[in-house]
């Protein structure tokens, strides 16, 4: 019954899927707070979306007047489990799909959020918050609220970034790179696509704005220099309403990008129009693993969607 009131949604709405790492296993330092559908997991819902909607690239949803019926999927981060276990699944059903990368990982450093995750899973955030007492005073940071915290707009994210190595250094911990190492994982694939994710993936409005046109250019700059298939669109790091601010949107039609991508959990009921003063936006949103809980999601969301039209 689900499932059939699910194949109609593709009359009334588009989805923009949203994955982060495709591991068969979660390595035990990421465990706890990484959104991870398995490969297994991928291919049914892929295979499900392709059968009653019609999967394309990104841009084109953003390009078409009619959305209805359209699925875009889109992995941000660039976990390395995604160029060794997803695109081979999705190769095999023949769809296409954008990769959002942050440069960074491609100098060989840790993606930050994979570092408060390591701290996490080893039980070491006392000790950390301990090392930077003044640091967690002044915003008021514990345990039980770390996680959270250290993504909100009201911490520089590049200080929590460098409180973290210095933390690290000093206890001589050294954590792996899970995110793409080389270029190599771009090999040139006529179904790959790859957007900008900014370079760390800070919290874009908590930085100022030079730091803010730093994490961008340095990565449309990467993109453009790697010459590979470039989307135009943009994934905003953390994607809620309080992750960017007029400044962002501003930088982004500085670099020519045709739209961004939040990631609040809804699907696409209409076309946003836009003014020329904003740029147009879609919504994503984070695919449950399991296949039942990925269905009864899709119901949910068919339903918010609905109610808000
Ligand atoms: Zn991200």
């Amino acid at each position: 019954m689900i499932d059939l009131l699910n194949r109609f949604q593709s009359h009334f709405s588009s989805h923009i899927l949203l994955y982060h790492s495709t591991f068969t296993e979660v390595p035990n330092d990421l465990k706890e707070g990484l959104h991870n559908v398995t490969p297994e997991s991928l291919y049914k819902q892929v295979e499900w979306f392709k059968k009653y909607f019609d999967i394309v690239e990104i841009d084109e949803i953003f390009s078409q007047d009619n959305i209805y019926g359209k699925v875009a999927i889109t992995f941000d981060d660039a976990y390395q489990s995604v160029f060794t276990e997803a695109i081979p699944v999705l190769k095999s059903l023949n769809v296409p799909c954008t990769i959002f990368i942050n440069g960074v990982s491609l100098s060989g450093k840790a993606f930050w959020r994979d570092k408060i995750r390591f701290l996490i899973n080893n039980s070491l955030i006392d000790d950390f918050l301990n090392f930077n007492s003044s640091f967690t005073q002044l915003h008021k940071i514990t345990s039980k609220n770390f996680y959270k915290i250290t993504k909100s707009s009201n911490i520089n994210s590049q200080e929590i970034d460098t409180l973290l190595d210095r933390y690290l250094e000093e206890n001589k911990i050294s954590i792996d790179n899970f995110c793409m190492k080389d270029i190599e994982y771009l090999r040139k694939n006529p179904l790959v696509s790859y957007g900008n994710h900014t370079y760390n993936h800070y919290v874009l409005s908590s930085l100022n704005k030079n730091q803010q046109e730093l994490e961008i250019r340095k990565n449309h700059e990467l993109l453009e220099k790697l010459n590979i298939k470039h989307s135009k669109i943009f994934s905003i790091p953390f994607g809620g309403d309080r992750d960017l601010n007029s400044t962002t949107i501003e930088l982004l039609k500085k670099y020519n990008y045709r739209g961004f991508l939040y990631s609040k959990n809804a699907i696409n009921i209409k076309n946003n129009r836009i003014s020329d003063l904003t740029l147009p936006s879609k919504e994503r949103y984070m695919v449950n693993s399991d296949f039942n809980s990925f269905q009864k999601q899709l119901f949910k969301l068919g339903l918010k969607g609905l109610i808000k039209r």
